[in-house]
């Protein structure tokens, strides 16, 4: 590899060696589900790259998949990968740097939405990096502002395929609920099989998300919407008024509820809205404030004596984002201003009807049909959840446990003690308040046990939601696997 020239691709020798002697840490960038990522310099050729270091006692079947999908890709829309080391107990995966960030940290930092010549120009090169995934049969599954990473030029990428998927020619759909809850497809949710035009569908939602702030029913709890999303209309912009009908005609298009009508990436290439794109430039003013809020946040933090927390120090400095920063993942507040909401504790703050939740909206797998396991033969790709009947049926999304114990902690007061809550039934089944229609005895409890019961009604409806859910599943997927089955036999035939 020659000095200062662009990496391509870590040499062997340099892949045989220690990574602390082939890169020098910068510092650090973020945190995701499965590790952090850092700033580093490649030593050899001075380029900055991106390290994501993932502690090896992780699901390791995740970020070999990651991994594998990446290094299969060699598209200016998608970001690179450059090899991977094992260090100590981590496992070092060395990338691409987008030093401006994911679209979402954008938001987020500017505390602004996307102007429309922003939002066509992000989607130009997300549907560009579409197109090359789906023509090889590749399924991102994770679309959404935050896995659209920006460099410094002003180019848009691709990121994080941690929960992507292969299409193999055995296997003309996938039946796996995947994604994060207010970008997946109907047919997605509905576990009826699905294909590419999937991430065009999360595409859209990514689009009204940079236009408003938040994806549509953003403000309700992921549960909620994984019910709405396939029973109602498309979603569209709450306020139509402010966008072109260029715009608005191109997220309807993508909105499409039947994936059969729903439009591909290379149609939408084609699309008004989307030729008529300006070039990078348009991204630099953002990017450029960004980058200043970023840096002046950065000595704020340097500056900040009563900065005790160890991880605090470790990321202050030339951070680019902080998952758990004040200026977490955020909520529109209004559309008009296009202002957003920054929340306390990198979370989304979820509105329910009975009060205000605090979610973080992880992105979410529930089940990978046996029948996937056994077709997809590329194997490298494939998302691996135990299919013993046993297993699945205690597999619940992270995001439902991060509920639960976001409402353990909201009972216990402000000076740490837990308040006298009822606990919750073992094995995460819902707690039956009282016996089917007989409400006599509610008229015998205090005011506060009464506000108790409210306060938790949400949370029990989430959990016996998810419980028929699961039953309704367990009685649906046999009918539509053996549909399937036939609908194979019969073409095949
Ligand atoms: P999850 O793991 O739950 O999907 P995530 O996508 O945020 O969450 P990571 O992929 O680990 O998790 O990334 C953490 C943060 O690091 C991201 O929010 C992003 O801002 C930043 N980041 C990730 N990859 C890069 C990269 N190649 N260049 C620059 N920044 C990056």
């Amino acid at each position: 590899m020659s000095n200062k020239s662009t990496l391509t691709k870590l040499s062997d020798e340099s892949l045989a060696r220690q990574p602390d002697e082939v890169f020098d840490i910068i510092c650090k960038i973020g945190r995701g589900s499965y590790g952090s990522v850092y700033k580093a310099l490649h030593k050899e050729s001075g380029q900055v790259l991106a390290i994501k270091q993932v502690p090896v006692d992780t699901d390791l079947q995740e970020i070999i998949k990651e991994i594998s999908i990446m290094q299969q890709c060699d598209s200016r829309y998608i970001v690179k990968y450059y090899g991977s080391y094992f260090k100590n107990t981590d496992l070092w995966i060395v990338m691409e740097y987008c030093g401006a960030g994911s679209v979402s940290d954008i938001m987020r930092l500017r505390n602004k939405t996307l102007t429309e010549d922003e939002i066509s120009f992000i989607l130009c090169h997300a549907l560009k990096g579409l197109e090359y995934l789906h023509q090889r049969r590749k399924i991102h599954r994770d679309i959404k502002a935050g896995n659209i990473l920006l460099n410094t030029e002003g180019h848009a990428k691709l990121a994080d395929f941690g929960v992507a998927g292969q299409l193999t020619d055995t296997m003309a759909k996938r039946n796996t609920v995947i994604g994060t809850p207010y970008w997946m497809a109907p047919e997605v949710i509905q576990e009826i099989g699905y294909d590419c035009v999937a991430d065009i569908w999360s595409l859209g939602i990514t689009a009204l998300e940079m236009a408003e702030g938040k994806p549509p029913y953003g403000d309700i709890h992921p549960m909620r919407a994984i019910f709405m999303i396939p029973t109602k209309p498309p979603p569209s912009f709450r306020n139509p008024d402010k966008w072109s009908q260029e715009f608005i005609d191109f997220v309807s298009q993508c909105l499409v509820k039947s994936p059969e009508e729903r439009a591909t990436a290379v149609q939408l290439l084609q699309h008004e809205f989307i030729t008529r794109t300006k070039g990078s430039s348009i991204l630099m003013k953002m990017i450029q404030e960004a980058k200043e809020i970023q840096e002046a946040k950065a000595m704020m933090n340097e500056n900040d004596i009563d900065n005790d927390s160890d991880e605090e120090e470790e990321e202050g400095s030339g951070t680019m984002v902080q998952r758990d920063s004040p200026s977490g993942t955020l909520i529109a507040k209004d559309s008009d201003t296009g202002t957003i909401v920054p929340s306390n504790s990198g979370t989304v703050i979820v509105n329910s009807e009975s009060g205000t939740m605090v979610s973080e909206l992880g992105t979410m797998v529930i089940n990978d049909s046996e029948e996937e396991e056994e077709e997809d033969s590329d194997e490298d790709t494939m998302k691996r959840h135990d299919t013993d009947p046993n297993m699945k049926a205690k597999y619940r999304p992270a995001f439902l446990d991060h509920f639960e114990k976001k409402e353990a902690e909201s009972k216990v007061t402000s000076n740490g003690t837990p308040q006298n809550v009822t606990p919750p039934m073992p094995g995460g089944s819902f707690q039956r308040s009282f016996v089917d229609g007989d409400f006599e005895f509610l008229s015998n409890l205090t005011f506060d046990e009464l506000q108790k019961r409210w306060e938790t009604l949400d949370p029990e409806m989430e959990r016996e939601i998810e419980e028929l859910r699961k039953r309704y599943q367990a009685k649906r997927q046999p009918i539509l696997d053996a549909i399937d089955a036939k609908k194979r036999r019969q073409r095949d035939f």
